[in-house]
């Protein structure tokens, strides 16, 4: 019971403070903090994931491409609507799938 509020840092072996991400003798970085930022880091493209969302929601106002630097066709979805959902749903698929270009040509991929 009086270890609950203890651990040991997995550096120096120092008896540390559970609750602490920095060992305070030796400067290291615990175990458990870095678990857990690893688990926020998944391994998904940030730039995939925010151009999904933003065609999945704004993607009838062209958010996705001017987000992708498609000014001009993202104007033309804003006017159109998305081509009417139809070029919506088929930006919407190519993204998912890894298939949709940014305007230098590189894929966004998840
Ligand atoms: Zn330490």
């Amino acid at each position: 019971m009086e270890h609950q509020y203890e651990k040991y840092c997995h550096n120096c072996g120092a008896i540390i403070d559970k609750q602490t991400d920095l060992c305070p003798k030796c400067g290291a970085r615990q175990a458990n903090f870095q678990n857990a930022q690893t688990n926020v880091n998944i391994n998904v493209n940030q730039r995939w994931l925010i151009t999904v969302l933003l065609c999945g929601f704004l993607g009838v106002f062209g958010a996705h491409r001017f987000y992708t630097n498609h000014i001009l066709s993202g104007i033309l979805q804003l006017i159109t609507c998305g081509g009417l959902g139809i070029w919506w749903i088929i930006d919407l698929i190519l993204i998912i799938i890894g298939q949709f270009k940014d305007k230098e040509g590189n894929y966004i991929k998840m």
